[in-house]
């Protein structure tokens, strides 16, 4: 799939940005807000729509999915009752944090996460790994002035800031720091003190030699959920393979390892233009590498260090996907920034072309936020880009100032952090032991390969269903998830993929509810909503 192609100037697009006053969202036409003059015209009682609002997202505590409102069309809230514009106030270089920061504030499901106080519930202080609830109390309370107010300009979140700094003192010593390393200890500290696994099994990681994918992935999965339960698993992790090939013996090794963020690298571009697309990125993330010299890798089989290949694919997408473009360069030889245009669409971004597992929902995504950077290395400027939930328009925030963007403004060459959130699915599901169902994976019909025990919760038995009598090349060729079981085992043999096909159809029934859609009557595709 080629990404859309729209004319740009390379130059960075200046951003003008208001004088710490709220724009008036009121000037700006939204995408989303067709209808919204009807409801005028009905003169309804906007703030009863604002109550409906809250209303409807409200969470409980044993939620088992979080409806995925990001890309609804609601209906549109007066200007005066929008929340959420609010600017961070800069504490010395920490518009690395404050940028950070707006991206995860403008996450709805997170949002609404914790202010419906379910963190108080889950809180894990007894987590060695964590902060004892510090870190995430203190974000959960930032979370909660920042959505219940719409009469304020900024936030001055220093609070926040000095409880990470008893954790992680690198990121409060005035120095300009990294936008993504901070997010990442950031997602990982509020994980960690969220963590449902009070008692971590010890679980050796596993490799794999055969081409049993899907179950090995299946049960790398359920290896971590059994250390890691979390909203941040729920919502922000996918998971990824790595291949190791012996160029001697042709032993292929497999491995699945869960990813929060997938770190870009930006290839080399041979125009004058400078512009490459976020497909040529995740096409270099998955380039297949020789490892030779010092990287042999040690085969099993040949028992001694060998040259091999190395290769790294996208097996699972998560509901929330953020990506982080490689920047900054660090080797022996040189330290630098990437300037690269890299091109990316901020609605239906289609990843289908470079997942190599098959994926239960259509890999489609839209953008939410994006963190920029501009500048050089040593010295530059992180601001975010980001859509309010409320009235669905895009704003720029800059420290502490909120200036109105046009989506044309979205799609820059200073984009670092990009948050993509999926468009396919209704609700985002709790990630737990006992329901299989819910994962990513399609395995079986039931999600449930012959594995030992968990040791923390059972499995529940269901009851298989059976196919209609239909020879295997009749199901294979019926199957309107043909392309995507065929993109993810092209190497196996036509019944093993078959096999596939079938087992991914029979999972396919135990979902609450199945749509066909006909995809402007040209082709017939089917999406499972939840
Ligand atoms: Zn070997």
């Amino acid at each position: 799939m080629s990404i859309e192609r729209r004319s740009y100037s390379i130059e960075p697009k200046p951003h003008k940005y208001s004088t710490g006053q709220r724009s008036n969202s009121n000037t700006l036409q939204s995408e989303t807000t067709t209808g919204a003059s009807s409801t005028h015209d009905e003169a309804l009682d906007v703030s009863t729509t604002k109550r409906q609002l809250m209303e409807s997202r409200k969470l409980s505590h044993d939620y088992t999915q979080i409806p995925n409102k990001i890309h609804s069309q609601q209906t549109v809230l007066s200007a005066e009752e929008v929340s959420g514009l609010i600017g961070l106030t800069n504490l010395g270089n920490t518009c690395f944090f404050n940028s950070a920061l707006q991206c995860l504030l403008n996450t709805p499901p997170l949002v609404d996460y914790f202010m419906n106080d379910l963190h108080k519930k889950e809180l894990n202080v007894k987590s060695v790994l964590g902060s004892k609830g510090a870190v995430t109390t203190a974000f959960a309370n930032l979370c909660k002035q920042y959505w219940s107010t719409e009469d304020i300009d900024a936030i001055n979140p220093k609070e926040l800031l000095r409880v990470i700094s008893d954790f992680a003192s690198q990121f409060a010593q005035g120095t300009q720091e990294d936008c993504h390393e901070f997010l990442a200890f950031l997602l990982d500290m509020i994980h960690e003190d969220l963590n449902r696994v009070h008692k971590k099994p010890y679980i050796e990681g596993k490799d794999y030699y055969d081409n049993k994918l899907e179950e090995h992935a299946f049960e790398s999965w359920r290896n971590y959920l059994l250390r890691n339960k979390s909203i941040i698993v729920d919502l922000f992790q996918g998971q990824s393979k790595s291949t190791l090939k012996c160029l001697r013996c042709g032993l292929t090794s497999h491995k699945f390892e869960p990813f929060m963020y997938l770190s870009l690298p930006i290839p080399e571009t041979h125009s004058h233009s400078n512009i490459i697309s976020l497909h040529d990125c995740l096409e270099e993330y998955s380039k297949e590498e020789r490892l030779e010299g010092d990287e042999k890798w040690h085969c099993p089989r040949c028992k001694t260090a060998v040259e091999s290949t190395k290769k790294l694919d996208i097996w699972k997408l998560p509901n929330i996907l953020i990506i982080h473009l490689k920047r900054f360069e660090f080797t022996r030889e040189r330290q630098r920034k990437i300037r690269t245009f890299v091109d990316f669409p901020y609605k239906d971004l289609n990843l289908q072309s470079v997942v190599a597992g098959v994926q239960r929902d259509k890999p489609m995504y839209d953008l939410y936020a994006v963190s920029n950077h501009e500048g050089s290395l040593g010295g530059g400027h992180y601001y975010t880009f980001a859509k309010n939930r409320d009235d669905k328009l895009w704003y720029a925030y800059n420290d502490a100032e909120v200036s109105a963007l046009r989506p044309d403004q979205i799609v820059t060459p200073a984009a670092y952090l990009m948050f993509f959130s999926k468009t396919s699915v209704n609700t985002f599901k709790r990630q737990t032991i006992s329901k299989p169902e819910a994962w990513p994976h399609l395995l079986n019909g039931k999600n449930r390969p012959s594995l030992g025990s968990p040791t923390d919760e059972s499995l529940p038995t269901l009851k298989r269903q059976r196919s209609r009598k239909m020879s295997v090349k009749e199901q294979f060729d019926m199957n309107p998830i043909y392309d995507r079981c065929a993109a993810y085992n092209s190497d196996l043999s036509f019944d093993e993929r078959a096999q596939n096909v079938m087992e991914a159809n029979l999972s396919n029934r135990f979902s609450s509810k199945f749509e066909l859609k006909n995809d402007q009557g040209s082709e017939k595709r089917n999406f499972l909503h939840y």
